[in-house]
């Protein structure tokens, strides 16, 4: 593996909807093992750079390319996609009527097609990595929101994406909470996983990134080295925009 290659690498991506422009040119790349943190106003665009990224949302114009390929291209398998990107939601969509070990077994059995008994080796491993696997018989309802979002998670990373995206994956939840899903992001990080993550934390952000990531107005402001960002902002906007969480 190139590790010096960007695994995800954002180009000339545009985004409008129905004549409204919310994406005006965004050019990222993502590199193996680095942790970014997207930070912006609401509205900035930064959910919908996101969904670009795995297809969630169709391009306007600009080409995704992940690990080499572009995801834009006509004849991509956007299953395929699908599975090198995982993604955790501010909500967790976990099903109700599964248990935890049913929930991250369910996507390795129904789309990567692994046996029962495969799946269920990926799910116990993907669980004990967020330290959640003494919880594999529970049901969501039985969780706090801290316990369903480290699930959550583990449904992700149980697939084996290249790279991860986090869109505000601790929002949702009660201030005592937000620190253990935190914690598992930094554990993943030191694992070697890649991650894009929009986030409010900015302590986390300061303190866990390895680039950090200014949007507004559907483009990239200002990126750089957390020192950068958070101690010594170039752009007026940055200043600004963290100034308010000094
Ligand atoms: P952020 O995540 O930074 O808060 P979003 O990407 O969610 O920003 O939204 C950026 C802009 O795009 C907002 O003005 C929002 O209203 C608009 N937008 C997002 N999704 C849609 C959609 N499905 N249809 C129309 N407008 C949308
Ligand atoms: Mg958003």
């Amino acid at each position: 593996m190139n590790l010096a290659a960007p695994i995800l690498e954002i180009v000339g991506l545009h985004k409008s909807y129905e004549g409204n422009t919310v994406l005006r040119g965004i050019d990222l790349r993502v590199r193996t093992g680095q942790l970014i943190c997207v930070i912006g106003p609401s509205g900035s665009g930064k959910s919908t750079m996101l969904r670009c990224c795995n297809r969630l949302e169709e391009p306007s114009a600009g080409q995704i390319v992940v690990d080499g390929v572009d995801i834009m291209h006509a004849r991509t398998d956007l299953n395929a996609v699908r599975q090198q990107i995982g993604m955790v939601f501010q909500q967790f969509n976990l099903y109700p009527h599964l248990s935890v070990l049913g929930n991250v077994m369910l996507a390795l059995k129904k789309v990567q097609k692994h046996s029962h008994a495969e799946a269920e080796a990926r799910a116990r491993r993907a669980l004990e990595q967020v330290g959640m696997l003494e919880k594999a018989a529970a049901y969501p309802g039985q969780l706090s929101g801290g316990q369903q979002q480290r699930v959550g998670i583990a449904r992700g990373i149980a697939l084996q994406p290249k790279v991860m995206l986090f869109d505000e994956p601790t929002s949702a939840l009660d201030p005592e909470l937000v620190g253990s899903v935190l914690q598992v992001m930094r554990q993943l990080r030191e694992a070697g996983m890649t991650m894009l993550v929009v986030t409010h934390e900015m302590a986390f952000a300061r303190a866990a990134a390895d680039r950090v990531v200014f949007m507004d107005g559907g483009v990239i402001v200002e990126e750089g080295p957390p020192e950068q960002i958070f101690g010594d902002p170039q752009q007026a906007r940055t200043k600004a925009f963290v100034a308010r969480y000094a």
